[in-house]
């Protein structure tokens, strides 16, 4: 591992292992690695597991069974934390990662904007909720629903459904709500805050109100709101025939009164359903450079500060062999004629809003000479490198498929495709 991260020119001092050296923690549900102290480390990794238990009173949300354990990474500081963060605002972030879920977050400088932030990223694996199948309004709305679960540990009680800040902003809405509930909203276009934090505290009233307010009839439109949708009908017209009402009308209508008695809903807590036992160990150095050096070069490419000595050589002749197929959906599988630690860049679909992200795609120690790119489908346009020491990258539109690569030191062929 040390090569290549010396290839890639990553400055590393910020980890050095000897200094802070990383532990290991596992229950029945996180894995996480720190190199915070084991205090520390263990009073974020208890709030989780303590957020958990509540959050599973959330109506909707039921743990998965056989699901993988999140992972959690606590880098001890915050200067640590910023190597790996793509923006500089961020005080902790989610991101999936091969069917499970991956959360940063550092051990100190945390406040409590930053917990509920964690609470909200964990809510998005909790509900499970495939991006593309629901709309981004509910996605978020539910999340923050899911992130209001609190447990009051003196009153042996889980409360959910109350949640001061969003209450207020949601008073005064500053986004049109015909606009929010429409496809093409981002939240994140906006460059003022507030006007951020308004859409969220709307989509967190709407859902509230169609999920948590008691009423069958409530969840029967949303869920004719939703069979609609996925049939590819625009949300503000699905809205309308499935409410029979336009969502600003659903606002004077419905949503304003009640606001003014939203209910918050108690119950019984037990501590029977936490496992706050966390074993720790010694971390395998190889398993916490992997993470760090796939979220250091995952920032560097959305900062756009990666540095310029990545080396991006292509395979003589391998374009020749291209294909297209749209239909294809099968797991893209390359299989190396040499092993060693790989590293593989493409760009991928990130959320629902169909934006392309770029993102380091897997990172493999243990790799040996295969390795796998997942979810890639017809409407992706995979950009594929895999460098510094294979030197091999794959750069296409709509590309797909591949025929057989013409052998080399590098790489073998490519094993497994779609058929013809
Ligand atoms: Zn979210």
């Amino acid at each position: 591992m040390a090569a290549l991260l010396a290839a890639f020119g990553v400055a590393q001092p910020l980890f050095a292992a000897d200094e802070r050296p990383w532990y290991r923690y596992e229950n029945d549900f996180f894995i996480a690695y720190s190199n915070a102290s084991n205090w520390k480390a263990r009073k974020i990794l208890e709030d989780l597991e303590y957020f958990r238990g509540a959050a599973l009173r959330v109506p909707g949300i039921e743990l998965p069974v056989d699901t993988e354990k999140t992972l959690v990474l606590i880098p001890a500081t915050q200067e640590e934390f910023a190597v790996l963060a793509e923006n500089e605002n961020s005080v902790g972030f989610a991101q999936p990662l091969e069917g499970r879920t991956v959360i940063v977050f550092p051990a100190s400088g945390r406040t409590m904007k930053s917990k509920y932030i964690l609470h909200h990223e964990y809510a998005h694996a909790l509900a499970h909720v495939a991006p593309g199948l629901y709309p981004q309004w509910y996605i978020e709305g539910f999340a923050e629903i899911a992130s209001s679960a609190v447990v009051h540990k003196r009153r042996r009680s889980i409360f959910i459904g109350l949640n001061e800040g969003r209450y207020q902003d949601a008073s005064e809405p500053k986004i049109d709500w015909d606009e929010l509930i429409n496809d093409a909203f981002d939240a994140h276009d906006f460059d003022d805050v507030e006007l951020t934090a308004s859409a969220y505290a709307q989509y967190w009233l709407l859902a509230h109100y169609l999920t948590m307010s008691g009423s069958t009839d409530n969840i029967s439109r949303l869920e004719q709101y939703f069979a609609q949708v996925e049939n590819g009908t625009p949300s503000a017209d699905a809205f309308q025939a499935s409410f029979g009402v336009t969502p600003t009308e659903l606002w004077e209508l419905e949503l304003k009164p009640y606001l003014r008695r939203i209910p918050e809903y108690r119950h019984p807590f037990s501590r029977d359903v936490l496992d706050t036992s966390f074993d720790r160990e010694p971390a395998h150095p190889d398993e916490v450079e992997s993470l760090l050096t796939f979220f250091t070069h995952k920032a560097e490419m959305v900062r756009g500060s990666e540095r310029p000595l990545r080396p991006l050589a292509s395979l003589p002749g391998v374009w020749d062999h291209l294909r297209m197929d749209d239909q294809c959906t099968e797991t893209l599988t390359f299989r190396l004629s040499d092993g060693g630690d790989v590293l593989v860049m493409e760009d991928f679909y990130s959320g629902s809003n169909g934006k392309s992200v770029p993102g380091v795609f897997r990172i493999g120690h243990n790799y040996g000479r295969e390795f796998i790119l997942h979810n890639v489908t017809g409407e992706q346009f995979p950009d594929v490198t895999l460098t510094p020491n294979y030197q091999l990258s794959v750069r296409s539109d709509r590309v797909l498929c591949f025929d057989e690569v013409p052998a080399t030191e590098l790489c073998a062929r490519v094993l497994q495709r779609c058929g013809n």
